[in-house]
């Protein structure tokens, strides 16, 4: 799994003029960039950028692309915008970011000057990082399995150009950095976007015993007989249908002494969900190998720690399971054991998702001491109905955590949504000849019913946040992985850090 689609590396050092055909001017379009400003640039490309400018050339529209074949040393001068100045945020920088490595890669550029000194002067904390993280999440396309697409450039070198080379030179670690936490979203993408018939529960195992080898991390996976063992009884039913066996795959990073807060990171991999006998309908189904997104978030957020060498701990837990259709398969009406001792009567086979969790919330209190512990699970389509593709439903026991959470997830932009998970709602998984149902009575509050069930497993003194990303961990036509949870958690870790 190496394929990513197209790289953008990023090199400082250089004066503007020298060495790329294209020269990319990143730009606010009110108030009107300073004539002053503009002359220093206007300089190497025969005052293009200023034409384009007058000529009203820079969109309203963040991200909207101008461009001039007249460009003085630069074949290309293409300004791209970023709205209005007054109005900027990260995410915009981002998004422009994105557009401009779209617009790179369609025209098949293979070198290309960034003219950073539009980005500098604005409010956001690091405008050229985020620049950079834009266009290497927007370089991302899942192409592995296609053939080889010959004009397709699969390396762009952008040169950082400023009027101020020391100001280059002061920023290139950042924009190292937001390279590496956009490579790890990419893979935790590249891993979603596997096909069921190449990942399952023990192809995914091994690519978490290869990531863990690479930073040098202690993996283990527990399997199907030694869940047995444990009682892990939701996670071996969900998997039981399946040829590949269920296992729960667990990586330790210690980044920092002992004493020091232990994050514990749990992951929903379903790594085909067809309902079980609670079938899903056929259209659409194919997108159900994304089930796996919470892992392969978790995996993102460890790869993401190791390589950016973040002084803290962390476990990361994935439970993963195929949920097919089969003789050997578990049934609606099914009374399963807990590995906490609760029973819990299968309403429906598709709501497996809670069952798989429990059973690793359960193994990562007992075994692992969490200070926060923080799921992550495509579970519920009821999430999405609620709060679109847009943002993630939060559910949590502790106000602390939740607002941690919020405050990555403001800076982050990866949306979260509040639910709240009141008493009142247990009454929805009463059990009749179980102590709890898994799947609600009516239907009401879905994602809610998700993360009550989810609460019978979690001990009120763990500060616990359950991150339904049913929603946003893909696109909007659920083509394409986003990687969600990966940026917020390292945000939230950062900011956490001595
Ligand atoms: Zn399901």
């Amino acid at each position: 799994m190496a394929n990513d689609g197209t790289t953008f590396e990023f090199v400082g050092g250089a004066r503007a003029g020298s060495g790329a055909h294209v020269l990319i001017v990143p730009l606010t379009s009110k108030p009107k960039p300073p004539m002053q400003s503009l002359s220093q640039v206007d300089a190497y490309c025969d005052d293009a950028v200023s034409e384009l400018v007058d000529v009203g050339a820079i969109g309203k529209e963040v991200g909207h692309v101008s461009h001039t074949t007249r460009g003085g040393v630069y074949r290309r001068v293409v300004v791209v915008s970023l709205g209005s100045a007054d109005a900027l945020s990260a995410h915009k920088i981002r998004c422009a970011a994105a557009c401009a490595a779209k617009w790179l890669i369609d025209e098949r550029v293979k070198q290309a000057a960034l003219w950073i000194d539009g980005l500098i002067s604005h409010d956001v904390e690091r405008p050229v990082s985020e620049w950079a993280l834009g266009m290497t999440l927007a370089g991302f396309s899942f192409c592995e399995y296609k053939r080889p697409d010959n004009g397709r450039v699969e390396k762009v070198r952008v040169k950082v150009v400023s009027e101020d080379q020391t100001y280059v030179s002061a920023k290139m670690p950042q924009i190292r950095e937001a390279v590496t936490l956009a490579q790890a979203v990419n893979y935790a993408r590249r891993i979603a976007h596997q096909p069921a018939n190449v990942i399952n529960p023990s192809t995914l195992a091994g690519e978490a015993r290869r990531m863990a080898r690479q930073y040098k991390l202690k993996c283990s996976v527990l399997d199907a007989p030694q869940l047995k063992r444990m009682g892990m009884g939701g996670l071996l039913a969900v998997g039981r249908g399946a040829e590949h066996k269920p296992c729960l795959i667990r990586i330790d990073y210690r980044g920092a002494p002992r004493a020091r807060p232990n994050t514990v990171l749990v992951g929903k991999a379903i790594t085909f969900d067809t309902g079980g006998y609670s079938i899903k309908p056929s259209a659409g189904l194919e997108s159900m190998k994304f089930d796996k997104c919470g892992g392969a978030t978790v995996l993102g957020i460890i790869k993401a720690a190791a390589a950016l060498k973040l002084p803290c701990n962390l476990v990361g837990l994935v439970a993963a399971a195929e949920d097919a259709v089969s003789q050997t398969a578990y049934r609606p009406g099914d009374i399963l054991k807990m590995a906490n001792g609760k029973t819990v009567e299968v309403i429906s086979t598709d709501a497996e998702g809670r069952l798989i969790l429990a059973d690793a919330l359960w193994y990562a209190q007992k075994y692992c001491k969490p200070t926060a512990l923080i799921d992550f699970a495509t579970l519920t389509g009821g999430v999405v109905t609620a709060l679109g593709k847009t943002a993630a439903g939060l559910m949590s026991n502790d106000d602390a955590l939740s607002a941690d959470l919020g405050e990555s997830s403001r800076r982050t932009h990866e949306r979260l949504w509040r639910l709240p998970l009141w008493d009142d709602y247990r009454e929805l998984i009463k059990g009749t000849d179980s102590d709890i149902r898994n799947s609600g009575k009516k239907r009401f509050a879905h994602p809610i019913v998700g993360g009550i069930f989810l609460k019978e497993f979690v001990d009120d003194k763990v500060p616990w946040a359950h991150l339904d990303i049913a929603g946003p961990a893909t696109d909007d036509n659920e083509k394409e992985a986003t990687g969600f949870g990966v940026r917020l958690i390292v945000d939230y870790l950062t900011r956490r850090l001595p």
